[in-house]
């Protein structure tokens, strides 16, 4: 049996990086297919992004989920920075990010990233968090206070968030959109009927809600939210989803492959086919979402920058 050992505890109190997964039986973890491969990261730009983000003590969800495109979003200083320290309330099935008991909230952290993203010369910036079931608010008042840091030090930087979902915290979803980011994310990570096994502590139509919302408070915010194939979902339910995200007016929906991060975590059912992820963006384009991203390696924040300049065209050239 693997027992997962959190690197960044002491030797002498070494603690699981997910205690809940820890007595689960292990899952055989798939040999990943050719397109799926990335190369080492190993650029100077990738060490430069490394080096302000451990210098400044900040978290990103790029290290803490382990994401493939670790490399190429380093070498161009895309970052995707998490707020609200580095450990989950939650114990989602898929999510690499530790669990547990989070501690104080770091009352400099939305400075700090506020100084890093004017000294990165971000032109836009994703900033996502743990969740915070611990808080009153869920955190809402510290995403205000980050983007508020932001536009101080860089006006000009574009504001992507990528939220929880502030389950149970009245007003809080609201605090967050008259912030007004420019893009409001939250995913809907995967089909409802795989909401308990994959993500037990969330409900579908909460989510969805969600960002129904954001769009009634402030249409002129872009709303995007993603899901991650590969789980054991069918190409039908995944359709139904599209539809819904259209009825909530979501305009960007991306969609990736699950990788399962260990042998504790939910099994990956198979691997999507790069020509199936072709055929979900042409039928989402078709539904009527402003834009697609679907491919393999596509997570929340890929590509974030040049999306939302591809955003504003594609609203434009609707109107
Ligand atoms: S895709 Fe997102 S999470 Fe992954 S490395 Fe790039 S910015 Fe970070």
């Amino acid at each position: 049996m693997t027992v997962l050992i959190d690197k960044t505890g002491s030797k002498e109190t070494p603690r699981p990086r997910h205690p809940e997964k820890a007595n689960r039986p292990d899952s055989e973890v798939l040999r990943k297919p050719s397109w799926i491969r990335v190369k080492a990261p190993t650029s100077k730009g990738y060490a430069e992004t490394r080096k302000i983000v451990h210098d400044k003590g900040l978290v990103t969800v790029c290290e803490e989920a382990a994401c493939p495109n670790i490399g190429e979003c380093w070498e161009k200083s895309h970052a995707t920075f998490m707020i609200l320290g580095d450990t989950c309330t939650r114990a989602c099935a898929f999510c690499n990010v530790k669990t547990g008991l989070p501690g104080p909230v770091d009352q400099e952290e939305a400075g700090k990233i506020g100084f890093a993203v004017k000294e990165m010369g971000l032109s836009h910036v994703v900033i996502t968090s743990v969740d915070r079931d611990d808080l009153a608010d869920g955190g809402a008042q510290y995403f205000v206070d980050v983007i508020n840091a932001i536009r101080e030090q860089s006006p000009k930087t574009t504001i992507e968030i990528l939220t929880p979902d502030f389950l149970r915290k009245d007003g809080a979803t609201e605090t967050v959109i008259d912030a007004r980011p420019d893009v409001f994310n939250h995913n809907l990570e995967t089909v409802p009927r795989l909401y308990l096994k994959i993500r037990p502590g969330a409900r579908y139509y909460h989510s969805l809600r969600l960002l129904e919302k954001v769009k009634e408070r402030d249409p002129n915010q872009f709303t995007k939210s993603g899901l991650m194939v590969g789980l054991g979902e069918t190409k039908e339910e995944v359709m139904q989803v599209m539809d819904d995200m259209r009825s909530a007016g979501i305009d960007f929906l991306t969609i990736g492959q699950y990788l399962q991060p260990t042998r504790k975590h939910a099994p990956i059912d198979r691997f999507v086919t790069p020509e199936e992820f072709k055929a979900y963006e042409t039928i989402a384009k078709a539904k009527g979402f402003l834009l697609v991203s679907a491919t393999p390696l596509t997570r929340s924040s890929y590509h974030a920058d040049s999306d939302f300049a591809k955003l504003q065209a594609a609203r434009r050239s609707r109107r």
